[in-house]
């Protein structure tokens, strides 16, 4: 069996150890006698691993009590809708930062629901970099602040949280989450796909704290009402189990490994590896402001992109998979997630080079 290194964005990589325990676990969980794919969710194995992948996520997080946490379907672009209609409580605008590709897509959605108010942008600059706070122009009207905490496609994180003062701060984090500690108690809400940092897609992981639940209006569907599944535990529906117990073996991982402050050492340094060596090269270029690069999504491309299609196809050879930018920007990303070993980051580094020194 040969693992190519993944730079996918999503569905991406997955720590090795988890897929190892879940292919053990595979046809008989823990002595059940079944799949955990064929447990009842009302069944006293499945709230087991439901509760513990909850209680891992609020221990690896620092979840303050008076938040919920909800496992969702919808993914993270079903949030787009929920989250309005679940938050606007009667008002009738919401402020966003409009940073790229998904806090356009978030606009566009909750546009249905509500006047949306763009309280930043960073479009002047081809969404490369996160506009700094004293430049928000938050309507004090808004329900809520929402930003794209990180954005996949354009490689802009925030290092920062934002200050909205009563406003709640809502933030898509999909593709950060759980890369680095995170001060739950600024947020209102943060929401996150699975399939990046937590485990396979079609899942949403919603934290939401308690006053903003029991508002939803009354067109929203039980099953993305956040106080009919809170009350539920999530179960309002079948929840997608399989997902929620693959979350729980991640958590587990990154619990073992140190959690969430050793994990963000580890990005650190992996990100580092490559964006050392786009600062010193040439060759290729590197979109995004200094101080706003994601750790977790390093888009980059060849100054001469005549040599794209070479690239990719001697990256693949040597195992280095998914390298090819997003279909909007095009030219490259490498997508290093917690899962990405520092192994895959040093082979992509130095695959770069070699490609360099053979091409340059
Ligand atoms: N938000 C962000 C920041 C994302 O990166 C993505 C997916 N790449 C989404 C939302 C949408 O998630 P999904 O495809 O699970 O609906």
């Amino acid at each position: 069996m040969t693992r190519v290194f993944n730079f996918g964005a999503g569905p991406a990589t997955l720590p090795e150890p988890v897929l190892k325990r879940a292919a053990d676990e595979l046809l008989d969980w823990h002595g059940s006698g079944m799949s955990v794919m064929e447990m009842s969710h009302r069944g006293r194995e499945f709230i087991r691993i439901h509760a513990d992948a909850e209680a891992d996520l609020r221990e690896l997080l620092g979840i303050p009590k008076n938040y919920k946490v909800l496992f969702l379907q919808g993914g993270g672009a079903g949030q787009f809708s929920i989250v309005p209609m679940n938050l606007l409580r009667g008002k009738a605008v919401a402020s966003y930062v409009n940073t790229g590709h998904w806090s356009i897509r978030a606009i566009a959605e909750a546009k249905r629901y509500c006047r949306v108010n763009i309280a930043a942008s960073s479009e002047d600059a081809n969404f490369s970099y996160a506009p700094r706070q004293d430049k928000w122009k938050v309507d004090p009207a808004a329900a809520y602040v929402h930003y794209t905490s990180n954005e996949t496609i354009g490689g802009v994180e925030f290092h920062w949280i934002p200050d909205t003062g009563e406003i709640p701060l809502v933030a898509d984090a999909s593709s950060h989450i759980l890369s680095r500690p995170l001060d739950v108690s600024r947020f209102g809400l943060i929401y996150a796909g699975a399939q990046k940092n937590i485990g396979p897609a079609g899942m949403a992981i919603v934290i939401v704290r308690d006053d903003l639940i029991g508002h939803a209006m009354p067109m929203t569907p039980s099953v993305f009402d956040y106080k009919v599944q809170a009350g539920a535990d999530s179960m309002h529906n079948t929840p997608p189990t399989y997902s929620v117990y693959m979350a729980g073996l991640v958590f587990q991982w990154l619990k073992k490994l140190g959690g969430v402050k050793k994990m963000e050492e580890i990005n650190i340094a992996k990100a580092q590896l490559v964006y050392d060596y786009l600062d010193q090269t040439e060759f290729y270029l590197s979109p995004v402001a200094k101080e706003d690069r994601s750790r977790m999504n390093i888009p980059f491309s060849l100054r001469n992109d005549k040599l794209d299609e070479e690239f990719l196809g001697q990256a693949r050879a040597r195992g280095l998979s998914e390298l090819k930018g997003h279909r909007s920007v095009g030219g490259m990303r490498a997508s290093i997630y917690n899962a990405m070993p520092v192994e895959g980051v040093r082979a992509l580094v130095e695959y770069m080079r070699d490609f360099e020194r053979t091409h340059g």
